[in-house]
């Protein structure tokens, strides 16, 4: 029987990195995986395909938007859909092949099949059982559905099968304006899909800072997204090639039914912890479904550690890797650490939507004294350059001390320019730690720095 210091449960984001980082630390490490390749929904059925298919249509939509304007005349490209989607599943392939060598190089054993554990100190995969000291359960989540409402993956889809459709819908209802809804939304809108997302609050991306939900609207508005807000989705009923959704307005109790040859359904994932025999051996479970762990990740049976999306918080794929490595960490008899004060939100979608820290409503809600320092876009001669000049940075700072406490980005390259804030707040930084830093002109950084001179003596660009 194979003995193990670790057995992680699970390849995805949060799985693979905690078995490359046991592995770094000296211990011996294997990672249990049911699917035909390593990397879990995130690379499988999730952020990365979905990447490729939003880059794609991107490019269509600058050809179709932009191109003429700077010269570059000629016909739009026509999409062939076959071949957006192999390219697609090309980026899969190379992303899953890259975990698997890096397996190899770290001398991690990959055990195939789908995990179970019989008791503690044990994992199950087909008709073997390893022996472990320790197992990290990283078995991630599934989508979510409502009542009245069945995934087909056909005709009413999850975001899986959203990605693998057939061909493009001429009409797309998607229920929920969360992230899934309105990144995927916009890749069909703009493949020429009419879509219409019904979301059940007044609200795009609960959660977020107002000002940024309100342009974020506005902006996809403009591109062609239909909005039914307010609005709770209480069935989808279907054909073989159609689906009425029919939802009832909050504010008035009137039913409508739309019409679709797609319905995307967005509302949310669980946890997934099918299978692994969690209940028997007694690990504590909340009523969310999430495995409860102590703040070093330990379930409360000794040895049986738990993160990513099975346990608490947001579901973001480098919250799990973050986890990954700090379950790694303590399981080695280091200080593992996650910082969940400072863990950035991004939405791929064009203008991309970045966020980190508290929101403005947040901070009125806990009565804190603040300041806001805001910059467009519009006053960055970088974006205006490229037709990215909608949008702006907001940097939210302690009224007193300065101390950054949050920022919010809509406008391009969002998802990349929110960490200087992230490695900004890790150092207890303050805007004017930000204002002072000299940004290379000409950047889209220059609009976060902007933003921390407007928390001082002002912006130079407005
Ligand atoms: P979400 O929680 O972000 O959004 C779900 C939306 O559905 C909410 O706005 C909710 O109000 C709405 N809703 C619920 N019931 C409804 C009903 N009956 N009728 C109408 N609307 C209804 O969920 P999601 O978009 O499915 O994403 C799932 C998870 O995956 C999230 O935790 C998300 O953070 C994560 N994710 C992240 C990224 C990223 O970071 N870029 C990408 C994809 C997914």
């Amino acid at each position: 029987m194979a003995q193990y210091d670790v057995i992680v449960i699970g390849a995805g984001p949060g799985g693979y990195v905690a078995a490359i980082r046991c592995a770094q630390l000296g211990l011996k490490t294997a990672c249990v995986e049911g699917r035909e390749t390593l990397g879990g929904t995130c690379l499988n059925v999730g952020c990365i395909p979905s990447k490729a298919l939003l880059h794609a249509s991107h490019q269509l939509h600058e050809a179709e938007h932009n191109f003429a304007k700077m010269g570059l005349k000629g016909k739009s490209p026509s999409v062939d859909w076959t071949q957006m989607l192999s390219y697609k599943d090309e980026v899969i392939g190379g992303n899953t092949k890259g975990i698997e060598f890096l397996f190899k190089k770290n001398k991690i054993d990959w055990l195939k099949g789908w995990g179970s554990i019989p008791e503690a100190g044990k994992v199950k995969v087909s008709d073997e059982v390893y022996e472990t000291k320790n197992i990290i359960v990283a078995s991630g989540s599934e989508p979510s559905s409502i009542p009245g409402v069945e995934i087909d993956e056909k005709i009413v889809v999850s975001s899986t099968g959203a990605l693998e459709l057939p061909k493009i819908p001429k009409k797309m209802v998607v229920i929920g304006a969360g992230v899934i809804g309105l990144e995927l939304g916009s890749v069909y809108q703009r493949l020429g899909t009419e879509v219409t997302v019904v979301e059940f609050l007044d609200k795009v991306t609960p959660g977020m800072d107002g000002e940024v939900q309100k342009t974020f609207q506005r902006m996809l508005k403009k591109q062609g997204l239909k909005f039914v807000m307010g609005a709770a989705v209480q069935k989808v009923d279907t054909t073989k090639t159609k689906a009425k959704v029919t939802y009832k307005l909050r504010k008035d109790d009137s039913e409508a039914v739309l019409d679709a040859d797609v319905v995307l359904v967005a509302t949310g994932r669980k946890p997934f912890t099918d299978g692994l025999g969690l209940e028997a051996l007694g690990v504590e479970i909340s009523p969310r479904g999430q495995i409860k762990t102590d703040a070093h990740w330990q379930t409360n049976v000794k040895g049986i550690y738990a993160i990513g999306d099975a346990i608490d918080g947001p579901m973001l794929a480098h919250k799990a890797e973050d986890e990954g490595m700090a379950a790694a960490d303590c399981i080695a008899g280091k200080a593992g650490h996650v910082n969940y004060d400072v863990i950035p939100g991004v939405i791929y979608t064009a203008p991309e939507v970045a966020t980190v820290g508290k929101t403005e409503e947040q901070l009125k809600e806990e009565g804190r004294a603040y300041k806001v320092g805001k910059f467009p876009f519009m006053g960055n001669a970088r974006a205006k350059a490229v037709h990215q000049g909608e949008g702006f940075v907001k940097l939210l700072v302690d009224k007193e001390t300065d101390r950054i406490l949050g920022c919010h980005i809509i406008g391009p390259s969002a998802g990349d320019l929110i960490h200087e804030i992230c490695v900004g707040m890790e150092f207890g930084a303050s805007a004017e730690d930000i204002a002072l830093t000299c940004h290379a002109h000409p950047t889209f950084s220059e609009a976060v720095r902007e933003a921390a001179l407007a928390c001082g003596d002002g912006a130079i660009h407005v």
